[in-house]
């Protein structure tokens, strides 16, 4: 006679927040739960047949070996999505993901829906772990922002609408191409029930064209009209004849927060089905901190801390915002695959280039004969050179957008963006 083997056990790969959270939600659900982090240097024997599923940090490759040997002994990966998904199987569900714009389109969702009075819980890729959302019945939404990782690993999500921002190259170090970052991403699709997808980049028109789900497509740059929502060259938003202006927007400033808009805009209405309201709800929201954030004023010169923009793409959007000024831009940190050359055209709008970190050189071989520019120690130096430069021009901006990943010398990009408001605030006392 076969008996039956009882699972009872959950690896938790991966310590960090949405590890804990992991472990603390199995625990209380009454299973074992086994934590396996790099970090502890825990070499451990497992006993696969025991074990019902791993719940892998979106943060460790699926090559890792113990996810490879999880794998080859039938037992599942899955993420803390998932087990949401199944603790709260009731409430509806909207994820975002893209290349820039997934936190800006989720708050700004989640903050629609909750002026218009749902209950809403926001999370995941945006700092706050899914577990660690409260529990919501069929009258609640989540909003959750998905990474490539997360959807890579993620098994059985199930979304009521999935919103789609847009693709540049980014994190091919993990995915090698673009192609497989791309297909990661297009798992959001996998059980959604509706789709509103922004087409105003090559990757996402194709996408879009293979859709067979219901969608709605939007445009933010009058080339790529028609779409079933759009934005045009003057920032007018146009929803079925209806007109909204993006100029009116404070916190929501240039063509790339206007297409994080347009995407707000149509999941909530696929919602609420109230475009005005929608709209007067936009124009509360207070906006994020890190994204072309005003730290402060000190006489003229503007402080701008834009530590998200982690990649060349995201920087674009700053410099495109800000090249009426005078630019005193610090940069620099860990380097993307494509470095900077994406941003050549805005360098004449530069007055000079301040290099942290690892890319000094790399940047500094980039900008030599077009850009003036000097390395820096640290961002603290940076700062002080910026400020006592741009204290003899008008309508000066010192603006960190450092077009890098910040592990050289930062946490992550919230340490850096917060180090930089602190190095500001205390420069302005
Ligand atoms: P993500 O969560 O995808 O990294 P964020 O909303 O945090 O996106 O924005 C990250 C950076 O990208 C910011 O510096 C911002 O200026 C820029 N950005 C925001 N929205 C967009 C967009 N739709 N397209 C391109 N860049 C954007």
């Amino acid at each position: 006679m076969v008996i039956p083997v009882i699972k009872n056990t959950y690896v938790v790969l991966g310590y960090g927040r949405s590890g804990r959270e992991s472990e603390k939600h199995l625990l209380a659900q009454g299973y074992d739960v086994i934590v396996c982090d790099d970090a502890q240097q825990k070499t451990l024997d497992i006993n696969w047949t025991e074990i019902t599923a791993v719940v892998q940090s979106p943060g460790i490759s699926p090559s890792h070996p113990l996810s490879l040997v999880a794998k080859t002994a039938g037992v599942s990966i899955c993420t803390d999505l998932d087990l949401l998904q199944k603790r709260s199987p009731m409430a509806k569900y909207i994820g975002i993901t893209g290349t820039n714009g997934k936190s800006t389109t989720t708050a700004l969702i989640g903050h629609i829906l909750k002026q218009a009075g749902l209950k809403v819980e926001v999370g995941g890729n945006i700092g706050v772990p899914a577990l660690s959302l409260k529990n919501l019945d069929e009258n609640g939404w989540y909003v959750l922002e998905l990474s490539s990782y997360q959807l890579e690993l993620s098994n059985d999500l199930n979304l009521d609408i999935a919103v789609w921002v847009n693709i540049s190259p980014d994190h091919l170090d993990r995915h090698g191409t673009i192609e497989n970052y791309v297909n990661a991403k297009k798992r959001i699709f996998n059980h959604a029930k509706w789709v509103c997808i922004a087409v105003d980049d090559g990757h996402s028109k194709k996408v879009s064209a293979e859709l067979t789900i219901p969608h709605k497509t939007v445009a933010s740059e009058f080339k790529n009209y028609p779409a079933d929502i759009w934005i045009d060259a003057v920032g007018m938003l146009h929803n079925e004849g209806a007109l909204f202006n993006c100029n009116e927007l404070e916190t929501l400033k240039g063509a790339h927060n206007w297409q994080n808009v347009a995407l707000a805009f149509a999941a909530t209405n696929h919602v609420l089905n109230s475009p005005q309201e929608i709209w007067e709800h936009i124009q509360t929201f207070p906006g994020l901190a890190h994204r072309q954030q005003l730290v402060t004023k000190i006489g003229t010169i503007e402080f701008i801390n834009d530590s998200k923009a982690t990649n060349a793409d995201a920087c674009e959007k700053a410099l495109k915002t800000y090249m009426g000024q005078n630019i005193f831009w610090i940069l620099g940190g860990v380097a993307k695959t494509d470095g900077i050359d994406l941003l050549k055209p805005y360098f004449p709008y530069i007055k000079k280039a301040y290099l942290i970190g690892e890319a000094q050189d790399r940047f500094a071989n980039t900008l030599k004969d077009t850009v003036v520019f000097e390395k820096c120690p640290s961002l603290d130096v940076a700062v002080s050179k910026a400020r006592v430069d741009a204290m003899v021009e008008e309508d000066a901006v010192v603006l960190l957008s450092p077009a890098c990943a910040s592990f050289d010398q930062f946490r992550d990009y919230e340490h850096r963006g917060e180090e930089f408001i602190q190095i500001v605030r205390k420069i302005s006392l």
